[in-house]
């Protein structure tokens, strides 16, 4: 079996990954991997349980409870299946992501996780984004990307794309969850968000998607041709 690829990105919330990853593997064939709504749906568990993230007590206790599925639509669309439930609308509020961002600082959880990603790497073709694929997900790679922005930036995207699902936001609020979950991401001892060596990084401050997906684009066929 050939070698499968794999693009690695990474960076903080709101740099568009997401959009830019899902975008990229449209065009490329490749398989998409939000791994942000993996631990997610990790948060979302624990809260319909009624354990608090950073009780590492209950979560050691409960974490066997949990059965964690990945399906893809006829759109390529990603699902989160919780249990046997499609939870993939439900793991996108405010409250989520902050709690997402404190249970993911757990080695119990990031542990039982690190199988799932890296087997859908083995069976694919994949652009996998995250925090923590270039450095230990994916540490080898095809190409590693360090996608980020000012947080300012993030803030205003992260807010249009709120406002635009009809939830509501407040700029100054945006910002400071963002800060927020920067400072956790950064700080934490397990797999903490960092640039690797041999990554590129990509600042999209003054860039629109459609410039961000032609660099990229180019830096891939580059390493990927070669
Ligand atoms: O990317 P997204 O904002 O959906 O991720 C939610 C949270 O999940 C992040 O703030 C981060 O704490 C955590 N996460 C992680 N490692 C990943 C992806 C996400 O720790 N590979």
């Amino acid at each position: 079996m050939a070698k499968k690829i794999s693009i690695a990105i990474d960076g903080p919330a709101g740099a568009g990954k997401s959009t830019i990853a899902r975008r990229l593997a449209k065009e490329l064939g490749y398989y998409y991997v939000d791994t942000g709504a993996i631990y997610r749906t990790v948060a979302y568990f624990f809260d319909l349980w009624g354990v608090a993230p950073k009780d590492i007590d209950g979560i050691t206790r409960y974490i066997d409870e949990l059965t964690i599925g990945i399906e893809y639509d006829e759109d390529g669309v990603q699902h989160m299946i919780m249990n046997g439930m499609d939870v993939t609308d439900d793991i996108r509020t405010p409250d989520i992501s902050q709690k997402a961002s404190l249970v993911s600082a757990h080695a119990v959880v990031r542990d039982m996780l690190l199988d799932m990603q890296r087997d859908v790497a083995k069976e694919h073709d994949v652009i996998m984004d995250g925090r923590d694929i270039g450095t230990v997900v994916l540490p080898k790679a095809t190409v590693k990307i360090f996608l980020t922005a000012s947080p300012e930036v993030r803030a205003r995207r992260r807010c249009d794309e709120l406002l635009a699902k009809g939830q509501k936001a407040k700029y100054e609020q945006v910002l400071a969850d963002i800060q927020k979950r920067d400072y956790q991401d950064t700080h934490r001892e397990v797999a903490p968000l960092k640039m690797c060596r041999d990554s590129v990084k990509v600042d999209t401050s003054d860039m629109d998607i459609e410039q961000v997906i032609a660099h990229i684009k180019d830096i891939i066929e580059k390493k990927v041709s070669k």
